[in-house]
């Protein structure tokens, strides 16, 4: 079910400048974009229903939501899928600013995409499609290290961050100057990459998830049981992480949507992770694991949510899969956001009268986004602003502990910042939800940065 996200977002902005006090100029400012921009551009490639080639056009889009500072540059995701529309990813440029600034990164969001299915394509023509993008981005003068920088999304992947970077050194190379690394993250290790991003916001879930534990103990367990929707990056990565000791959670179903159709698999007492992610990875989907773990069973999300249900649910698929019914019936004590804006905006009050945690998020799934900034400031000196926040530095051995340690340290910090002000913070005589904490948190965060910009006084 489409709504629109853009207006959704909106929405939780108006509100949290209402509850915060801030004043109109800046949710007139932050309601607004600094950029958007789209091309349609064709390529001579196979088509996928014929198997010959033919000219095919494809639409590319980006947007630059607001930077807090001149100074700053904008990051954010790159996904390749078949619904990617300017407006949807307006939405994700702004969820993508909010997530930076809850954890201190210098920068403002941006999102972009090209429309169509990656996974109906031959490696050559998705080379070509890449290269294609790159040089783009590049005539449109909309890409670089001191710009914006890409990261990985929704069928997007270390891989294609490869060609991407490869593909804009190729553009921008100058006899004497080094390869501009800066300007893609989520690259491969050996190509300026930076240990810890492919799990960057899997993990970061888990570490996310403890303050809101160690808050409301009793309520949310220290090893949940939980069921998974989604199991690409995000998914597939929470999962692997919940098998070490001190995050242990007990994964009891997972869905995917393999070419085009929702299934999954469900085991009451746990599904092997180990031997899930090795069939996902040879068959592409989860569907039909039940094969290979005879305790588990064939079983789509709506069958585990309502019927059997979990401790916790962690929506790591697409935007806009938690409606009105599964926040009605889903037998849950908690549901943190793995996707971006997975919940629509009327399945919140329900969730909230019905006394289940939501973990937002803008601030959940940030993982990445920190990771992405590390990679980023790793390749040009950058700071973040949050001056607790270290940049590990790539020469150590130990990178991947330290990075493991700052976003452990950052989703404490920001979750508890979080959790107090939603404990201060009331909507009349109502309690305001930790959304709405973390949406004002975020704004809080860079008003006056906002103000100086547009020099007015605080
Ligand atoms: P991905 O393409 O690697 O995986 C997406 C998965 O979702 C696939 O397995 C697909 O089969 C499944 N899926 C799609 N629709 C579904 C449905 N209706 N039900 C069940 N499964 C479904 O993408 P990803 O990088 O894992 O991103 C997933 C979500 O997390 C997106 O909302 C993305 O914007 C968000 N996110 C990603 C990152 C990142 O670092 N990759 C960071 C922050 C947020």
């Amino acid at each position: 079910m489409a709504t629109d996200l853009l207006k959704n977002i909106r929405t939780r902005i108006e509100k949290a400048g209402e509850i915060g006090k801030f004043p109109d100029w800046y949710i007139t400012e932050l309601l607004g974009f600094k950029r958007r921009w789209s091309t349609d551009f064709i390529l001579d490639i196979t088509d996928p229903k014929t198997g010959k080639k033919k000219a095919e056009a494809f639409k590319m889009v980006r947007v630059w939501h607001r930077l807090p500072n001149n100074r700053w540059l904008y990051g954010g995701g790159f996904r390749f899928h078949e619904d990617v529309t300017l407006s949807q990813m307006e939405s994700h440029a702004i969820e993508m600013s909010f997530k930076g600034w809850i954890h201190g990164l210098k920068q403002g969001g941006s999102k972009g995409g090209i429309a169509f299915d990656p996974s109906k394509r031959t490696d050559e023509d998705l080379i070509a499609i890449c290269n294609k993008a790159i040089e783009e981005a590049v005539e449109a003068n909309v890409i670089g290290p001191w710009m914006d920088r890409w990261a990985p999304d929704v069928g997007t992947n270390e891989l294609v961050m490869q060609r991407f970077q490869s593909r804009f050194a190729y553009e921008k190379r100058k006899p004497g100057t080094p390869e501009p690394l800066a300007t893609i993250t989520g690259k491969p290790l050996d190509d300026g990459g930076m240990p810890g991003r492919t799990e960057a916001t899997g993990l970061g879930l888990h570490y996310a998830y403890e303050p809101f534990r160690k808050e409301l103990k009793g309520k949310l367990p220290k090893n949940p049981t939980i069921i998974l929707e989604g199991f690409g990056n995000v998914g597939s990565e929470y999962a692997r992480l919940s098998m070490d000791l001190d995050k242990r959670k007990t994964i009891v179903g997972v869905t995917d949507k393999f070419n085009g159709i929702k299934g999954g698999v469900y085991c009451e007492k746990g599904l092997d992770i180990e031997k899930l992610l090795k069939y996902a990875k040879s068959n592409r989907t989860v569907q039909g694991f039940e094969s290979e773990q005879k305790t588990a069973s064939k079983a789509v999300l709506e069958e585990m949510l309502f019927d059997k249900g979990a401790d916790g649910f962690v929506p790591a698929a697409l935007e806009e899969t938690v409606t009105e019914e599964v926040a009605k019936k889903a037998k849950i004590k908690f549901m943190e956001e793995g996707a971006n804006g997975p919940t629509l905006p009327e399945a919140d009050p329900i969730l909230e009268e019905r006394g289940i945690t939501v973990i937002p998020d803008i601030y959940a799934n940030a993982g990445g986004v920190i990771v992405s900034f590390f990679e980023w400031a790793q390749d040009t000196g950058g700071k973040p602003f949050d001056t607790d926040l270290i940049i590990p530095p790539s020469n150590s051995p130990a990178v991947v502990e330290i990075v493991y340690q700052q976003l452990q340290g950052a989703f404490t910090r920001n979750g508890a910042n979080i959790i107090n002000l939603q404990k201060q913070t009331k909507d009349g005589n109502k309690n305001i939800s930790y959304r709405m904490a973390s949406y004002i948190y975020a704004m809080d965060r860079v008003f006056s940065r906002f103000a100086a910009k547009r020099n007015k006084k605080i």
